[in-house]
């Protein structure tokens, strides 16, 4: 039976090992959990973080440019992937867009596009196209489903003898606890976070994700050399596996003529006068945040 269970993850392996790419790096990966199971906890798990973490509500002038640059990201990705036969990669996809009071440098999108943006980030995004490196960059991880690799080489562990889809049914709490720390969310030890290869690919798809949606993505080597100048000992999951600045700035701009190539074919000329300084005027008739999970007024902690 053991060996019954073993023969079927590796099976379920090679089929995942056959057919996935991650987009425009092409890279194959190895994901052992179903895509329909990752959206289900990254619902789940958006709400309950919501819940414990309000959003700002109403929306300030800032969350209101967090969401104008998140739609505007969202929808040119999703363009794309449709127009290149890769909508499944954002199937059953609900975009979401809030911003949290925290003074952590921190931001992450879970699978489902399920966005948390930390305040104390938004000193270091300064403007749109700053901005729009950190949600480009978060929003790639999901796309390129680094969240399920992370959960799949933790769980292959975890799970060894026991099987998937058991461990996953009897041991709630771990789970959860294995995905929330697979997006470098909570403090827990031991947190997996994303690995070097993992920042590495997100900040490349990244500068073609901002890019495809009209921002400059050479804003991004300035956005990393000002990131590179702060410190502490809890880094934000944007720095979470310490690329050396230098190393990843070094790749920034070596991946930037093959990003601007989108940004050219995609940036029309009000978007590139306005994308550098000025802020985007929220429309007050378009929700900003979906309230589903929060109540009006609620008390920013
Ligand atoms: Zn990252």
């Amino acid at each position: 039976m053991k060996y019954l269970r073993i023969l079927i993850i590796f099976l379920i392996g090679l089929s995942v090992i056959s057919c996935s790419k991650v987009p425009i790096t092409g890279r194959k990966q190895l994901k052992l959990i179903p895509y329909s199971t990752m959206m289900e906890m990254g619902q789940t798990n958006y709400a309950t973080f919501l819940k414990e973490n309000p959003a700002i509500n109403p929306p300030t002038r800032s969350s209101a440019e967090v969401s104008a640059v998140g739609v505007r990201i969202s929808k040119a990705v999703e363009k794309y992937l449709r127009d290149n036969k890769l909508g499944n990669k954002v199937e059953g996809y609900k975009w979401e867009f809030n911003v949290v009071d925290s003074p952590d440098a921190n931001a992450w999108c879970m699978p489902g596009g399920k966005v948390v943006v930390y305040t104390g980030i938004l000193p270091l995004t300064k403007d749109d196209a700053g901005l729009a490196v950190v949600m480009g960059h978060e929003i790639a991880h999901a796309i390129a489903e680094h969240g399920n690799e992370r959960m799949s080489q933790q769980l292959a562990v975890e799970a060894a003898g026991i099987g998937l889809d058991i461990y996953m049914q009897q041991k709630p709490q771990q789970t959860r606890d294995i995905f929330m720390s697979a997006f470098g969310i909570g403090s827990q030890v031991g947190m997996l976070g994303y690995s070097r290869q993992h920042e590495l690919e997100a900040d490349k798809l990244g500068l073609v994700f901002m890019a495809m949606a009209g921002f400059n993505p050479e804003r991004a080597v300035s956005f990393w050399q000002d990131m590179s100048k702060v410190g502490g000992n809890k880094p934000p999951e944007i720095l979470s596996t310490h690329p050396s600045d230098a190393h990843r700035i070094d790749k920034v701009k070596e991946f930037l003529p093959e990003a601007l190539k989108y940004y050219s074919s995609n940036a029309p000329e009000q978007v590139k006068n306005t994308n550098q300084t000025k802020a985007v005027t929220p429309d007050p008739k378009k929700p900003v945040t979906p309230a589903d999970n929060r109540k009006p007024g609620v008390k920013i902690k």
